[in-house]
């Protein structure tokens, strides 16, 4: 009997431990891996950069230093 007992932990156990990984599966099918970046343009010559790339001024992108000296103060 106890032996019986000890079978069926076993594969309630092994049971769990697989819906488990199931699910882990799932979840990281379902989410995108990567983010989307948003995409600004460079107020100077206009090409398009990710965001986090740009330099920012007053609401105003640039993809680099030197456009945003051009664009002026
Ligand atoms: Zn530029």
């Amino acid at each position: 009997m106890r032996f019986l007992l000890v079978m069926l932990l076993i594969l309630l156990g092994a049971w769990w431990w697989r819906q488990k990984k199931r699910e882990k599966h799932t979840v990281r099918s379902t989410t995108p891996t990567t983010q989307a970046t948003p995409m600004v343009h460079c107020h100077v010559c206009g090409v398009h950069l990710p965001q986090t790339e740009a330099i920012a001024a007053n609401g105003i992108y640039f993809c680099s230093a030197d456009h945003q000296h051009r664009a002026g103060p």
